[in-house]
């Protein structure tokens, strides 16, 4: 398999979306009453949901819409924290945690109902996410989650290994947890949507506008990119994984991840029935899981961990065929289309943060790689804060910028990480 050439096709996704507005760049002074930088899907959701409520809000995105991680993932909607219930009580006490869990349970539904609501095309199926376990062990790890999921009535079933065999097509795990909540979406052709629907809403969106000031001035704040700049009572950076270095220390509270996928041409129907016949989305128990779905296309999209860097190196789209392989040796010597990755912003505690660094600046990083849902209902949280709002169904706390440690030494850390994450694995363990 040539990667090289692989990479000069580019991501599925902006072969096959539905095209987005056309979008001006900044290059005017104007003014708002809040200036959002970044047009992912925090940025567009908090703008569409402020548009809402009436409040004039400003995206600046650096490039176009959906050229960060929102229009680069794998398209796999899936609802809930990362975190338990108890260990967010620990953190934020137990009415709190009450709430964001119920935040994250119903962060998938939010989805839903943004495309509902906005009309927005991009091939939304509702089948579900199927987490497969890679050992015994990593089994009973799903029998408890699946227990604390059942005491809070979510709609998930325990699956033995036969019947894994029989949703998934393929023989590598012992069995696995089906989450009937989650869905799979085009995702370039959903961030293009949100960026539709908060126009049509009254938001302005600027593109190609890389914002490289931002000042306090007379009260307010202004942003500045080139010769434009947006002049707003309040700020939100909403860049994500692809945040620079605009405000000095937010690039160093999370580690920027590569996470890489490739696709294959439309299966043929032989292989369609037998490729993931049940249609959810997968990934597994292990802390370096592989995920993978089939597209509304048929194609078969397959991702893993790369280390860092904007580029996914032979070795690691190497892994992912054999990852696709060993799954589906029915696929035989497929040929993969399309290859490309994006940066993943993980934090420490695998939450996503709301930080305040300055009087009316806020900022959300840290989704983890789990940013669809998530992502989409923090857009619901920040419009809610910006607006001076106090919504408790919409409550998400505010915590202190916090530096990961030894953050110039990310690299050497990051590769030490993936060696004792694949002994973890290989050990049996559950993420
Ligand atoms: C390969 C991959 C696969 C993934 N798979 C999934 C999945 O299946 N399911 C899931 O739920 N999540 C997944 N994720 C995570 C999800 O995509 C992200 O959590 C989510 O898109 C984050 O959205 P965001 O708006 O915060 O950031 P982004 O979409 O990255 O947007 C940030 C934007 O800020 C802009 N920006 C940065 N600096 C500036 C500046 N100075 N001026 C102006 N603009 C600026 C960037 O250009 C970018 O467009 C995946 C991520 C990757 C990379």
């Amino acid at each position: 398999m040539d990667g090289a050439a692989l990479l000069g096709r580019g991501s599925l996704w902006s072969a096959t979306a539905t095209p987005g507005p056309e979008l001006p760049a900044l290059e005017d002074a104007v003014t708002a009453d809040v200036a959002i930088v970044g047009g992912g899907f925090t940025g567009l959701s908090t703008a569409l949901h402020l548009a809402e409520r009436g409040v004039r809000a400003v995206v600046v995105e650096a490039r176009e819409i959906g050229e960060g991680a929102s229009g680069l993932n794998g398209g796999q909607v899936i609802p809930g924290l990362k975190r338990s219930r108890e260990e967010l009580a620990q953190r934020f006490g137990a009415e709190r945690a009450e709430r964001m869990v119920a935040l994250g349970d119903g962060a998938a539904a939010r989805v839903y109902d943004l495309i509902a609501r906005h009309g927005i095309d991009c091939g939304l199926e509702r089948n579900g996410w199927f987490r497969g376990a890679h050992s015994p062990m990593a089994m009973a790890y799903l029998e408890k989650t699946h227990k604390e999921m059942a005491a809070r009535g979510i709609d998930a079933v325990l699956v033995d290994r036969a019947g894994t065999e029989r949703m998934l097509g393929t023989d590598q795990y012992v069995g696995g947890l089906h989450d009937r909540r989650a869905g799979a979406i085009q995702p370039l052709s959903y961030v293009r949507g949100l960026a539709r629907a908060a126009v049509a809403q009254g938001a302005t969106i600027f593109a190609r506008s890389p914002v490289t000031g931002l000042k306090p001035q007379d009260g307010k704040w202004r942003v500045t990119a080139g010769r434009g700049s947006v002049t707003a009572g309040q700020v939100l950076l909403a860049t994500g994984a692809y945040t620079d270095r605009l405000w000095p220390g937010l690039a160093q509270t999370f580690i920027g991840v590569q996470s890489a996928q490739m696709a294959t041409d439309p299966l043929s129907s032989n292989l369609r029935a037998s490729i993931l016949p049940c249609r959810a989305v997968v990934s597994d128990t292990r802390k370096l899981s592989n995920y993978f779905r089939v597209d509304a296309t048929g194609r078969l999209v397959m991702g893993g961990r790369g280390p860092l860097g904007d580029t996914p190196s032979p070795s690691t789209l190497a892994a992912i065929a054999r990852a696709a392989e060993r799954r589906f040796p029915m696929l035989g010597k497929i040929t993969w289309k399309h290859a490309w990755c994006g940066r993943i912003d993980m934090t420490l505690d695998e939450m996503p943060r709301i930080h305040r660094p300055a009087p009316g600046l806020w900022t959300v990083v840290g989704y983890n790689g789990r940013g669809i849902a998530l992502a989409s209902t923090m857009g619901a949280v920040m419009a809610d804060k910006l607006a001076g709002g106090s919504d408790p169904a919409l409550d998400f706390p505010d915590t202190p910028l916090a530096t990961v440690p030894f953050h110039a030494f990310r690299g050497p850390g990051v590769a030490g990480a993936i060696a004792w994450y694949k002994f973890r694995d290989a050990l049996g363990f559950a993420a």
